[in-house]
């Protein structure tokens, strides 16, 4: 199945939409989906839409007692909204069924399509000039900055569990580092995201599976991400 099939297959899903869900014609925003193909199914199925380009700053994330959601790209919505639905899905089902379910998805294959290109390393590109369509030495900013030693600490651990990593400013637009998600470069610390770049958590998928940790990992192994679509610009 082509990959335009099944970008379509995602529009065509949010075209089913109710308007109060949808992106204001005077608005804009990141739409991402993830589609599922399954051999001998001629259509594709969108199974989780998202959209949204904003985050929570790790101020107001960390708010005890509130289920706050911190990462609102539209990317780590649809995959957020598939573990939801495979919970859901999972919770409905008796053990006998649990087994249809999970053989039935074994055999897909999942697609990650995005509007635009995700956050982090996938934003830092060649600039193409529109007079001459060839690439210029220019270098898109991704904006999105390297995830700080004191964050890989806490999420690491330290002693030898420490990840040893290279940091320096002069490297801020070089691919292949961890990296948080983008924001305002006036904001204080405290203000801006810690929630990592949608690039890396598109590679995490992409290794260890969408479906996430704990129960979901335990129950349906790792479902990794086939391909990522890059919608074209219109
Ligand atoms: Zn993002």
């Amino acid at each position: 199945m082509s990959h335009l099939e099944i970008a379509n297959a995602a529009v065509e899903a949010y075209g089913c939409l109710p308007k109060r869900l949808k992106v204001p014609e005077d608005a804009w925003s990141v739409f991402s989906s993830l589609v599922c193909t399954k051999p001998g199914e001629r259509y594709p199925k969108a199974l989780a839409i998202g959209i949204g380009n904003r985050c929570v700053g790790n101020d107001q994330a960390d708010k005890g007692g509130l289920d706050i959601v911190a990462d609102c790209h539209a990317e780590a919505l649809v995959g957020r909204a598939c573990r939801v639905l495979f919970l859901r899905s999972l919770r409905k089902l008796c053990c006998h069924q649990h087994e249809i379910f999970l053989a039935t998805l074994a055999e897909c294959s999942f697609h990650l399509v995005v509007s635009d290109s995700p956050c982090g390393d996938s934003s830092i590109r060649g600039i193409v000039s529109s007079d001459t369509s060839q690439a210029t030495h220019a270098t898109n900013w991704s904006g999105a900055p390297l995830l700080p030693i004191s964050l890989l600490d806490e999420r690491c651990g330290s002693g030898n569990n420490k990840i040893s990593m290279h940091y320096d400013s002069r490297d801020s637009q070089v691919i292949g580092c961890c990296r948080l998600k983008p924001g305002r470069s006036d904001l204080p610390p405290d203000k801006r995201s810690h929630s990592l770049s949608c690039s890396d958590k598109i590679v995490l998928w992409s290794s260890l599976g969408f479906q996430g940790g704990g129960v979901l990992a335990s129950l349906m192994g790792k479902l990794p991400l086939h391909s990522v679509i890059i919608m074209a610009d219109h």
